[in-house]
């Protein structure tokens, strides 16, 4: 039931009871609530821009739903299958399952420090997600939904295996990069597919991979745009902006099918005959998770996801939005028993201190390190998280606002206020809730105040507003502290301590109600007050009354709820922070120069341009590789040590410099005439100095 707070001059709040609305926007009744939270991927940790986009706010609805008695679940769980798992088992040689075990643990344990009360925490290498996953795909599979087509698709004969794009490197064909992915040149940023790259090479076995035909299943998402677009864009106007923005250019660009299955061992295994070799892939297999979560929870698990009143909700960050919003109810609506989910109140990034987080450059702050650092302190991180949380456009997490948040506050209006309450009642009343003697128009408008807060905080939550909503939140401390401030009961107690009396009962009340309102922002801070002034009660209908703790009702000794941040804990941040990115760009460090030499002893080299002819490299070593080099006046055999950052096959019609009179030198076997000039990074690795292009073979450099 949801209540509306009526504001009549002289009385105390009406409180009236209307049918159950759900949101400003959608009219429609709902029964339940299933809330599900973007699965994280288990091959890393978690940092605070994945509390902030998904799991904080998600938490505070979940927690806000539950208070007001709402039947509600909150799934989630670990993402644990996709190439980049096992790659990484790869590359520490060891298994995927040992990957998404260790972080699966870290994860699910950063969510639980967190207070991030999820009913369930799965994994979707799970029994019982096989069981869904695979289901779910026979159906589809069965009811025709999906294409079958045969394309070809690199293989690695030596392993015997499909190779995923990020299985291949090559050279880049726009930046000559010799370590581009089948994906994506890193160096130039240019997303490729394999069959752009020049020499492509298997990772798994070094060997050159064949392109062989393969048969992959696709879900035409070209077939769902009409449908898609008016349930979207017609009847769904209320999402968030960003969200519905992203769907907007994903529909009006036309939607393409899109691949169902891999080759790959590692997965939900396609469940369809002849199919031996391919998983489901990831992105097909990842959201039914939040399906077979909730099976893995109760076994009533189909009347939150079949069942017309039942309001689904997805947490997730905006790379995600494609996903829960297209394909996911595409699939669901094609397997025909689900409901689809009614918003999907998605976020912007987070960045940090200015720059993007990222794991790869360990730009980030990771949720186990914040604790070890700020023991205790959760409530402040979700605090900071909410009321700067990018929910409409990417926005910047500072130590700095962290301090100031923390102290201006966290400690000045709410610890302050809360404090100074239970003080003044145990200075004056021997910490005993003193009566309400007689209530003045300012008391009056104090209490009405308070039903006010409730209702745009309520205003707030419904529409997913949640920086609003702990902005709101806060005014209520507000709203105590500038109370007490103009009632001054330290001055009036010895001449009027009836008036002091209702004052302090008046402050009591808002810190009863603070408890119930700041609850699913502040779980732990809030726990602590409820025990602090023994109030138990935590339901959000109470929220409004000015009789939450009676007269006579005895209040425990005053804890502070917050304290301050120094300078020297936020530089120690700052400093991790720095010391963690100099990591990752170490200083160059360049050789010294070389003795001084004379314009003769520069004379006395001869210096050729050159233009490789062929290039082999040499059996039984890492290094060389054997270069025949047109010199124009005649053919030279080079033997150059750069087969680890060149690929031979490239190297024909590359041009070169070389150092013409150097003494021959025998090296395995083969005569070397010649040297051709490199430059060598602080890295170690070599790249060709190369004269432009209209140098001639065997002209002179000087
Ligand atoms: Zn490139």
């Amino acid at each position: 039931m949801k209540r509306y707070l009526y504001k009549i001059p002289g009385m105390k709040i009406i409180i009236i009871f209307a049918p159950l609305s759900v949101s400003t926007m959608s009219k429609k009744k709902f029964k339940r609530y299933l809330v599900t939270s973007a699965l994280p991927y288990a091959n890393g940790p978690l940092h605070l821009g994945h509390l902030a986009g998904v799991y904080v706010p998600s938490d505070i609805y979940v927690r806000y739903l539950r208070q007001r008695g709402l039947d509600v679940i909150s799934v989630c769980g670990s993402d644990e299958h996709g190439v980049p798992i096992t790659l990484k088992a790869r590359n520490e040689g060891t298994t995927p399952q040992e990957v998404v075990d260790r972080y699966h643990a870290l994860n699910k344990k950063a969510f639980e420090d967190f207070g991030i009360t999820f009913d369930i925490y799965s994994r979707t290498s799970n029994q019982v997600h096989y069981e869904t996953a695979s289901e779910f795909f026979k159906t589809l599979y069965e009811k025709g939904s999906f294409e079958e087509k045969t394309n070809e698709q690199y293989y690695d004969e030596e392993a015997g295996t499909f190779l995923a794009d990020r299985y291949i490197t090559g050279t880049c064909p726009h930046c000559c990069n010799p370590g581009a992915y089948g994906d994506q040149c890193e160096q130039c940023g240019t997303s490729l597919s394999p069959n752009d790259l020049i020499n492509p090479v298997s990772t798994i076995s070094g060997s050159k991979p064949v392109l062989k035909e393969t048969r992959h299943w696709y879900l035409p998402l070209d077939r769902h745009e009409e449908w898609l677009k008016q349930w979207i864009l017609n009847e769904h106007r209320e999402w968030k902006p960003n969200v519905y923005g992203q769907c907007k250019s994903w529909l009006d660009q036309g939607l393409q099918p899109r691949a169902v299955s891999r080759d790959l061992d590692w997965g939900v295994p396609v469940p369809v005959e002849g199919a031996e070799g391919k998983v489901i892939y990831v992105w097909f297999d990842a959201p039914i998770g939040y399906i077979s979560a909730t099976r893995e929870l109760t076994p009533e698990w189909e009347k939150y996801w079949k069942d017309d009143e039942t309001r689904m909700i997805h947490f997730i960050g905006k790379d995600n939005i494609v996903f829960h919003c297209i394909i996911f109810p595409t699939m669901l609506r094609e397997e025909g028993s689900f409901i689809l989910p009614d918003n999907v109140p998605a976020n912007e990034f987070l960045n940090l201190e200015g720059d993007k987080i990222s794991t790869s450059r360990n730009w980030a702050v990771w949720l186990h390190e914040y604790l070890e650092d700020f023991p205790g302190k959760q409530d402040v991180l979700r605090y900071v998280l909410c009321a700067n949380a990018p929910e409409n456009k990417d926005n910047d997490f500072t130590w700095k606002d962290f301090q100031n948040r923390n102290n201006n506050e966290l400690v000045a209006i709410l610890g302050n206020f809360v404090n100074r309450a239970a003080v003044l009642t145990h200075k004056y009343f021997d910490g005993k809730v003193p009566e309400l003697v007689h209530l003045e128009d300012r008391d009056r408008a104090v209490i009405d105040e308070i039903g006010t807060i409730a209702g745009t905080v309520e205003q707030s939550l419904e529409n997913f507003r949640f920086r609003e909503a702990i902005k709101n939140a806060m005014d209520l401390a507000r709203l105590g502290n500038k109370y007490l401030a103009d009632t001054e009961p330290w001055k009036i107690i010895k001449t009027d301590p009836e008036r002091v009396k209702t004052i302090l009962n008046i402050a009591l009340q808002i810190t009863a109600n603070l408890t119930l309102l700041l609850d699913p922002f502040l779980p732990y801070s809030m726990q602590k007050l409820r025990e602090f002034i023994r109030f138990g009660e935590t339901s959000w209908d109470r929220l409004g009354s000015d009789n939450l703790l009676q007269s006579g009702h005895e209040i425990g000794q005053a804890s502070l709820l917050f304290e301050k941040i120094e300078d020297d804990q936020v530089q120690a941040q700052l400093d991790k922070l720095m010391r963690s990115r100099k990591k990752e760009a170490p200083e160059v460090d360049m050789p010294p120069l070389k003795g001084e030499i004379t314009f003769e002893d520069f004379a006395r080299m001869d210096l050729r341009t050159g233009t490789i002819l062929e290039a082999v490299k040499v059996p039984k070593t890492k290094k060389l590789v054997k270069l025949t080099v047109d010199m124009g006046f005649e053919r030279r055999t080079i033997v150059s040590g750069i087969a680890e950052y060149y690929d031979p096959a490239i190297l024909p019609g590359k041009k070169v410099c070389v150092l013409a009179n150097l003494a021959p030198r025998n090296l395995k076997g083969i005569d070397s005439k010649g040297m051709v000039l490199l430059s060598e990074n602080p890295d170690g690795s070599l790249h060709f100095v190369e004269p432009a292009a209209g140098a001639v073979n065997g002209s002179g450099i000087n």
